[in-house]
């Protein structure tokens, strides 16, 4: 089946507005093997829409818009389709009285429900309202010359909903079968090394398929089946996933999970484990990664952010004659802030994060430089990363993947490797 997304709005056109719901789409076909062939962006234009959606009609199938079913004049997306498909606008009942309990129990200025407020209840003759409870704009499905149409409403906060309690049932019901995938994340190696060690066995492959991408400072290999049934398709991947996860060894951490922060700070929490942090660089960024996780407080017992010399040596006793010998960035400084954090807080691990994310250097280390150092009650390793042609974001994300990583290998019993990268 071939797709089409047409999002409207000019928001969009202007670059002011991200078009992710355009890609939350196609993410949900794709996982029904519903190839999206194009994807338009069209401003609040009535001319343009009805020109898009006619186009639109003579290629694809399915045809899904996104944005402009609201009260607002600049709402004109249901019009504009009605006109392409010469279909006429009809008020759906059942939405008017929704509408209109919604309307009294939130009490808006009038009991009385305003004319323009209706016009989002107005649907194409022949569809079926897809009610949307976290909003007020209903959408709507029909079919019509042959291509189902269905339009969801703009805001991300309900197209999201929307797509998982509306439309995917409609996807289930059109596709003969399932089209089910897991995605296994690693850290520790480049993208195009993991692709060029995976090409032949990729290749080789038809159902499932392998995709290797990276995100996040990780890289993933999403592994797809299309199946008859759940079952049958897990059955068909199992194997690729071992092999795909023997190939790579201990690089491979988890399976369809959101972050390495995640994923480290739920072992954490599993293992009944305890953090402090003292991070430079990184300005607290590795604090915020543990306590985005709900029950993080289980984990993370504190974090200082030591960004200058003096707050290093004030807040963690670092000793000032060190610094100065041989600099905040460096292997020696790292190894304090990871051990006297930990020892100061009593926590079961300490990290470190010492670097230079840039733009400017230090006159002595290269732009990028980072140390990031964990600490058990034993021992402390330190990673020491160049990253200098990433940029200050991705040399702070880095640093603090790597200290997730470090971490997560101790607490799953894995060597830590020390990485020395002159
Ligand atoms: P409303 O009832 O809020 O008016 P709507 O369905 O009419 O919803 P729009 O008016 O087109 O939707 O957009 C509402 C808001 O949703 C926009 O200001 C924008 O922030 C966001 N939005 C619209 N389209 C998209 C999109 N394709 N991707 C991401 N955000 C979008
Ligand atoms: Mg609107």
């Amino acid at each position: 089946m071939k797709a089409e997304i047409i999002s409207v709005g000019t928001e969009l056109l202007l670059g002011t507005t991200i078009n992710s719901d355009a890609a939350d789409v196609a993410l949900l076909l794709s996982e029904y093997g519903i190839n999206v062939y194009w994807q338009t962006v069209v401003g609040d234009n009535p001319g343009r829409v009805i020109e898009a959606v006619k186009r639109a009609k003579t290629r694809a199938e399915l045809i899904i818009t996104t944005g402009g079913l609201g009260p607002t004049c600049d709402d004109l997306t249901k019009n504009a389709i009605a006109e392409a498909f010469g279909l006429s606008l009809v008020l759906d009942k059942g939405e008017e009285e929704w509408l209109r309990s919604l309307w009294r129990e939130r009490h808006y200025t009038s009991l009385e429900i305003t004319p323009n407020n209706l016009q989002q209840v107005m649907l194409p003759e022949g569809s079926t309202a897809l009610r949307n409870d976290w909003g007020t704009a209903p959408g709507c499905v029909f079919s019509a010359e042959g291509v189902m149409v269905i339009m969801l409403p703009g805001p991300p906060r309900e197209i999201r909903p929307m797509l998982e309690h509306r439309v995917r049932p409609i996807l289930a019901s059109l596709s003969d079968g399932v089209i089910a995938s897991h995605t296994i994340h690693f850290f520790g190696i480049g993208e195009s090394e993991m692709e060029y060690k995976l090409r032949d066995y990729m290749n080789s492959l038809t159902n499932p398929t392998l995709a290797p991408y990276a995100k996040n400072a990780e890289c993933l290999v999403r592994v797809t089946a299309g199946a008859p049934d759940a079952e049958e398709a897990e059955r068909m991947m199992a194997p690729v996933i071992e092999r795909v996860r023997g190939l790579f060894g201990d690089l491979a951490y988890g399976m369809d999970t959101p972050s390495l922060a995640e994923f480290t700070t739920k072992l954490m929490l599993e293992k009944g484990v305890t953090l402090a942090t003292a991070e430079s660089c990184t300005g607290g960024e590795l604090a915020k990664a543990v306590t985005d996780i709900p029950g993080a407080s289980a984990a993370l017992m504190g974090g200082v952010v030591v960004y200058t010399n003096e707050a290093k040596t004030r807040l963690l006793g670092v000793p000032a004659e060190l610094i100065e010998e041989k600099g905040a960035v460096s292997h020696e400084v790292a190894v304090e802030l990871a051990r006297r954090v930990r020892e100061l807080m009593g926590s079961d691990f300490g990290v470190g994060i010492t670097g230079l994310a840039g733009p400017d250097g230090d006159g002595v280390h290269e732009v990028g430089t980072v140390f990031i150092s964990l600490a058990d009650r034993e021992r402390v390793w330190v990673r020491e990363k160049h990253l200098s042609q990433r940029g200050r974001e991705q040399v702070r994300l880095y640093a603090c993947q790597h200290a997730f990583d470090m971490l997560r290998r101790r607490l799953a019993g894995l060597e830590v490797e020390e990485i020395d990268q002159p």
